[in-house]
């Protein structure tokens, strides 16, 4: 147990703050966590069970004194947020974030960081479908990598505690620059959310299907998407929004690559669908390999139980 920050300090107090308030508290990384979210309904909650030392009515009050900022809102909210406690933040306190895109967070956060603070944005990639105050968990960043994305001249100590701190969560660091993290998470995140709004969107049109027949019968695939699909509205809005460029950018091959597919089955060429899905069987195995998943048969769910 080794205190890197004496204080942290959470603003927004859902999945993701909730499970660092839980991981920080494991590890002793701090004496003091205080925190604050916009709404009187999730500042309550967050006090009745006990998710930080002290649940602050401003973020204002919530960042003083505090050594470590973790900004854990929308992307979208993230501007405002620093507008208003920019002025309040300790002189060579670390200002972080864990917002799911970078380069927007950092142009938008920047003009508000104050000289003597360190600004070093990061992204766990961690998460559930679950969202709000108590929904987090301590286990969360365990194993699961955490993307610290330097803005330029930024202090090695800074950065280095900051290295400490995650690792201490739980987490595997990376340092990546902010319009590659962009891209890396167009592929293995925003695209994928997408095409999962989209199945499920696209099966609740049917009307041939009948609601009934979607949830009775929703097999692995499609049950799945709906799990992915179940994420909160304002986050994933805010990613779209925030990620445009990278996520079109994705969104085009995948077009490309479905008209392939589209194809080869109109054509009957088996022999390119079979090529292509050893290809991608390939990577779960990669995945699976690395660590990153459960080599159980349906993700380790109890078939008996969800069957
Ligand atoms: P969440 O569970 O929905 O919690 C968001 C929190 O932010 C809530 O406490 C909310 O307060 C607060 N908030 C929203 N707007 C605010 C504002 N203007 N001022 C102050 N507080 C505000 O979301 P989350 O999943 O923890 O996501 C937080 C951040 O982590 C996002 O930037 C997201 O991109 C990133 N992230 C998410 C995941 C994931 O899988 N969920 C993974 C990695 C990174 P109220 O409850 O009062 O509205």
């Amino acid at each position: 147990m080794t205190v890197i920050y004496k204080k942290v300090a959470l603003i927004g107090l859902g999945l993701i703050a909730g499970s660092l308030a839980h991981a920080i508290r494991r590890a002793g990384l701090a004496e003091v966590i205080s925190g604050y979210a916009r709404s009187e309904e999730t500042r309550d909650i967050a006090r009745e069970i006990g998710l930080c030392d002290v649940v602050c009515d401003s973020a204002q009050d919530a960042v003083k004194d505090a050594d470590l900022v973790i900004l854990a809102v929308p992307v979208g909210a993230m501007a405002a947020v620093a507008k208003e406690i920019g002025p309040h933040l300790k002189a060579g306190a670390t200002l972080s974030d864990v917002g799911s895109v970078k380069a927007s967070v950092i142009k938008n956060v920047s003009p508000f960081v104050p000289e003597n603070v360190h600004f070093i944005p990061a992204h766990p990639l961690a998460g559930t479908e679950h969202s709000g105050p108590r929904s987090g968990f301590a286990e969360l960043f365990d194993h699961r990598w955490c993307i610290l994305v330097p803005v330029e001249n930024t202090d090695a100590a800074a950065l280095a505690n900051l290295c400490s701190f995650w690792e201490a969560v739980g987490s595997n660091v990376e340092v990546m620059d902010a319009q590659h993290h962009d891209l890396v998470l167009a592929v293995t995140s925003h695209a994928p959310h997408l095409i999962a709004y989209t199945m499920v969107g696209v099966a609740d049109d049917l009307r041939r299907v009948t609601d009934k027949e979607v949830i009775n019968f929703s097999a692995a695939g499609f049950r799945d998407f709906t799990r992915i699909a179940a994420s909160d509205p304002t986050m994933w809005r805010d990613v779209f929004l925030n990620n445009k460029e990278a996520t079109l950018e994705i969104l085009g091959r995948f077009t490309e690559e479905l008209f392939d597919l589209q194809r080869a089955i109109r054509s009957g060429d088996g022999d390119y669908l079979h090529d292509y899905f050893t290809r991608t069987r390939a990577i779960r195995r990669g995945i699976i390999e690395a660590g990153q998943d459960t080599d159980a048969p349906n993700f380790g769910r109890n078939l008996t139980k969800e069957s």
